[in-house]
């Protein structure tokens, strides 16, 4: 009875709930406006907190490296941050993470160009594999899932706290890596909060799988640390103020 009741729980809890809309879908209801106010990011990047590592200071991006071969990261750096080079490639973190608290702060071409998703587009790739979307969706009509802030393809935002394009952001992020047993099976989700300019746009959320366009395939085993990538979506995003804690048990 135990070990049924067991399984039971378990399927459960993998049973995915299924998203009740299609992948993009456009008649799914759009996160609402919500003003962030003025208190977040600070208009100079502050001090970071003490255990944090950092994974750009406002001089080089010595802490990252292509997403394609490994070679120094190609993306600009000038004044403070660091720019997206279009079709140069992703860049991911030379370190590996699992469980973390990110903070990066970013901000969208302007004056802008482009519409729809082609409007400074980028991306927080957690683990390399999980998107947090990054999209100038002020004055810009796209699909619900691909607004900042989103699970791409997932779950929309709560809200859309997106502020001017020229006006810096800033994403905190709480993520917890997925875990697999030894067999490769899941065992749990990878799950995240997110807050965009001090607005709470995520709770918890758990991916259905890793991120993709137009689909949302299954989790497949991998790493408990993984490189954090960023996306080069063709746009010309701006980063800075780059940093990260790691998560550990409590003491
Ligand atoms: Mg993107």
């Amino acid at each position: 009875m135990r070990a049924t009741a067991l399984l039971l729980a378990a399927a459960f809890v993998f049973a995915s709930e299924p998203i009740p809309w299609r992948v993009h879908d456009t008649a799914r209801p759009r996160p609402p406006l919500v003003d962030p106010g003025t208190g977040v990011p600070p208009q100079t990047p502050g001090r970071p907190p003490a255990d944090a590592i950092v994974l750009f200071d406002g001089k080089d991006l010595s802490a990252w490296r292509s997403s394609k071969d490994g070679s120094a990261a190609p993306w600009k750096v000038e004044n403070g941050y660091f720019e997206v080079v279009k079709r140069s490639g992703g860049i991911e973190t030379r370190q590996a993470f699992g469980d973390i608290q990110l903070h990066i702060e970013w901000v969208a071409p302007d004056p802008a160009a482009g519409q729809d998703q082609d409007r400074g587009n980028s991306g927080v790739f957690l683990m390399g594999r999980y998107e947090i979307q990054v999209l100038d969706a002020f004055e810009n009509v796209t699909y619900a899932d691909g607004h900042p802030g989103a699970l791409y393809g997932q779950y929309p935002p709560l809200v859309n706290a997106c502020r001017r394009p020229g006006e810096w952001q800033a994403y905190d992020i709480v993520f917890e890596a997925p875990r697999f047993d030894a067999n490769g099976n899941l065992t749990k989700r990878a799950r995240t909060t997110v807050v965009h300019n001090g607005v709470v746009v995520q709770h918890a959320t758990e991916f259905t799988g890793p991120t993709a366009w137009k689909a949302r395939p299954p989790y497949q085993a991998h790493a408990d640390r993984l490189p954090l990538g960023l996306q080069d979506h063709d746009h010309p995003v701006r980063f800075r103020n780059v940093w990260l804690r790691e998560l550990k048990p409590r003491l």
